[in-house]
């Protein structure tokens, strides 16, 4: 079994659990192309990879910072 790195913990994982920004496409708000380049500005690409857990603190951390913007 293939394992990977986690970018933001640098936790090792199996390669089927990897979460990356692109699951963000599903979400309806923030809108994706806001995604991008939110997660741009981060240093965080579409194609780095991360656990379980820090994909749901990013996606946390984007839904607040949107949340702020539509104030
Ligand atoms: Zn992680």
């Amino acid at each position: 079994m293939r394992s990977a790195q986690c970018s933001r913990c640098l936790k090792k994982f199996q390669e089927k659990e990897i979460y990356t920004i692109q699951q963000f496409q599903y979400r309806k708000e923030p809108t994706y192309n806001w995604s991008l380049a939110f997660f741009e500005e981060c240093e965080i690409g579409e194609w780095d990879s991360f656990c379980e857990t820090c994909i749901i603190i990013h996606a946390n951390e984007s839904a607040k910072a949107w949340k702020k913007i539509k104030v």
